[in-house]
């Protein structure tokens, strides 16, 4: 059983701040779950965390009781306002799909560790809006749509396995770590959530990579998933002249993230040359 949330405890009505819809506002309220995340983060003091969507604090209190300071960014001005008369807290009220963390990492001195309990509408936006920064960053905390992250780890041959898994695999370690119910918010999600590490590799390890060039060929390929590639990035090759050493006779979700990487090279080689 879970324990029953309280007015004075939890993070909803008994705030008096009504949870606003177009912000994804599900505020988490179970301290077990809460202390299984913040447990998983293992924030240590001085890091440079950055907390992305702290809302009411559900994570951002038992963080910044370890870390000793914690930068957070809000886009919701009340709860901005709330947040910034605690001096422990660097408040950057803003879309954080505007932030540049790029000038963050600058004014911590290494790279941050990002965190949050991300609002479910803007999640993939968030994720591709970060992937730019990977080499400023050490590692990556965050609660999302269990459906999501199911995609964002799924292994070549698994049904979730696609585009998000390739974009974002070749860039990061990713791990589930802690799934989470519906009840563990306030107000309850309609879905299932879980809780996902994402660890870049060193920069130095794809710095030729053309990432947009991947994007394209993972949409192609991806556009009509069932279908043998010859009948999708076949025609792309062929289109573009190139003659490239990869099996076409292969469903989408049966090739490997390196093998994706090797044709975006090849393309990206005879486009340059
Ligand atoms: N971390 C809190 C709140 C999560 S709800 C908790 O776990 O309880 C998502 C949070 O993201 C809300 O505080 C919401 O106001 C904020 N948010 C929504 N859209 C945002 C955006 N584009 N940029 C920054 N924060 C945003």
């Amino acid at each position: 059983m879970r324990p029953e949330r309280r007015p004075d405890r939890g993070a909803g009505a008994g705030d008096n701040h009504r949870a606003r819809k177009r912000f994804g506002q599900h505020f988490l309220a179970d301290p077990g779950v809460i202390d299984e995340i913040v447990r998983g983060i293992d924030p240590r003091p001085g890091q440079p965390l950055v907390e992305i969507g702290p809302g009411l604090g559900a994570l951002t209190n038992p963080v910044v009781q370890r870390s000793g300071q914690l930068t957070v960014i809000e886009l919701d001005r009340d709860l901005a306002a709330r947040l910034r008369k605690r001096a422990e807290l660097a408040v950057v009220e803003s879309d954080v799909l505007n932030v540049d963390f790029a000038a963050l990492a600058e004014q911590a001195g290494k790279p941050l560790r990002v965190i949050g309990n991300l609002p479910y509408n803007i999640s993939t936006p968030i994720l591709f809006h970060l992937l730019p920064f990977a080499a400023r960053v050490e590692d990556q905390h965050f609660m999302l749509q269990k459906e999501v992250v199911d995609r964002m780890v799924a292994s070549p041959g698994s049904k979730d396995y696609g585009r998000l898994s390739v974009m974002l695999q070749w860039r990061y370690e990713m791990e589930s770590i802690v799934d989470v119910p519906p009840e563990a918010f306030d107000p309850p999600p309609k879905v299932e959530s879980a809780v996902v590490r994402m660890v870049p590799y060193p920069a130095a390890a794809q710095a030729d990579l053309n990432v947009p060039l991947l994007g394209e060929i993972v949409t192609v390929a991806f556009s009509q998933r069932r279908k043998m590639l010859r009948n999708t990035l076949g025609r792309w090759l062929e289109e573009r002249g190139l003659q490239a050493d990869f099996d076409l006779q292969r469903r989408a979700e049966e090739v490997p993230v390196d093998h994706y990487l090797a044709l975006a090279r090849l393309a990206g080689e005879c486009k340059a040359g």
